[in-house]
């Protein structure tokens, strides 16, 4: 059946598939977004004309079209306007990168990051935001998302902690951002944006550790992130009852045994040692919880995976038996931020009013 629509129900949301669809297929016809969105060509019209004329997207004659009559148009994002930014704020760094609605890279930037207290590394962070307001100035970016390390209220945009910042407590960094800026932001866990970025290629359920310090843990479900504030904190669930004592109080958390591993940037093969059957442990449990067969490692300890890789896969595999479970081990600093960039994309496109 035909959706047929009138000028005043060019929702937004009729808006946001249309561009979201054109996203997805690189390049397409008029003709093929009346009939995979099936607008009548009229509301189509209205809405592709409407995205061209604030210079969402493009048309083009197909340059590569040999047949004979009209030459056909295609249409395709718009690589000059409207861009976005992910960063990623860490420990170790602060990254950010720039992209257009179809996530093609316009800048990238890293700086260190130091900081000896709250005051300092907002400054960090501000500054950074500046840095791409100066090369991308006016209203070129309207969307921000930001990954970010510790414990946070991702709704409502809150830092709650940040590792190695003690008097950083419960700042409301998105809207300190959204008030300097005049764009919109919103805060993620790093975990969830490095999964954003691998969720595309794979089908079914996915998982994904973050090991460093401590361990964050992101799902996603059907390539849907599985989102609530305060769920899937793995770092101090039981893995071996009564085993080493943890910094929470309790003995025997997944924490208590990967904490450890990396001590002043230095690995302790002893403690590494001592970390792989916790972690097949935790493996085994949430690949059951949510029938997940591929796991995402990744984190400062999984850069000395060559270390365990072997003894994990043998642990784990006496643990689940026959069935397969698909891990990989990823040392790519950049994925949190190419996530954080691709969330910031489809934010945009389902904000977008005409
Ligand atoms: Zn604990």
């Amino acid at each position: 059946m035909k959706k047929y629509i009138g000028l005043e129900d060019m929702s937004h949301v009729n808006c946001s598939s249309v561009l979201h669809i054109i996203r997805s297929h690189g390049e397409i016809s008029r003709k093929q977004i009346a009939e995979l969105t099936g607008l009548s060509w009229g509301g189509m019209t209205k809405i592709v004309n409407k995205l061209f004329e604030k210079e969402y997207i493009t048309e083009e004659k197909d340059s590569a079209f040999t047949g004979s009559g009209r030459i056909p148009k295609i249409i395709r994002i718009n690589e000059k306007k409207h861009f976005v930014v992910g960063t990623d704020i860490n420990r170790s760094g602060l990254r950010a990168c720039v992209t257009d609605l179809s996530g093609n890279k316009k800048q990238e930037y890293f700086e260190e990051n130091c900081y000896k207290n709250k005051n300092e590394l907002l400054d960090r962070i501000i500054q950074l935001f500046e840095k791409i307001f100066r090369d991308f100035p006016g209203d070129t970016i309207q969307t921000a998302v930001i990954a970010m390390q510790g414990k946070m209220n991702a709704q409502k945009g809150i830092s709650i902690h940040f590792p190695g910042c003690a008097d950083w407590r419960d700042v409301p960094i998105t809207d300190i951002l959204k008030k300097r800026f005049q764009i919109d932001v919103q805060l993620e866990h790093d975990p969830d944006c490095i999964l954003f970025s691998e969720s595309g290629k794979k089908k079914g359920n996915l998982l994904l550790f973050r090991i460093d310090q401590s361990v964050g843990m992101a799902v996603s479900i059907d390539g849907k992130p599985l989102k609530g504030t305060g769920i899937l904190e793995v770092a101090h669930t039981l893995v071996i009852p009564n085993g080493k004592p943890c910094e929470c109080g309790l003995s025997g958390c997944l924490e208590a045994y990967v904490r450890p591993c990396i001590n002043h940037g230095k690995i302790n093969k002893q403690m590494v040692g001592e970390m792989i059957y916790p972690l097949a442990v935790t493996i085994f449990n949430m690949t059951s919880v949510f029938h997940a067969d591929a796991v995402i490692l990744t984190g400062d300890l999984i850069s000395f995976h060559s270390l365990f890789e072997k003894k994990l896969i043998t642990e784990l595999q006496k643990l689940t038996g026959n069935k397969k479970i698909e891990l990989t081990f990823t040392d790519d600093v950049k994925k949190a931020v190419k996530g954080a960039a691709l969330i910031a994309a489809e934010q945009a496109i389902n904000a977008i009013r005409l």
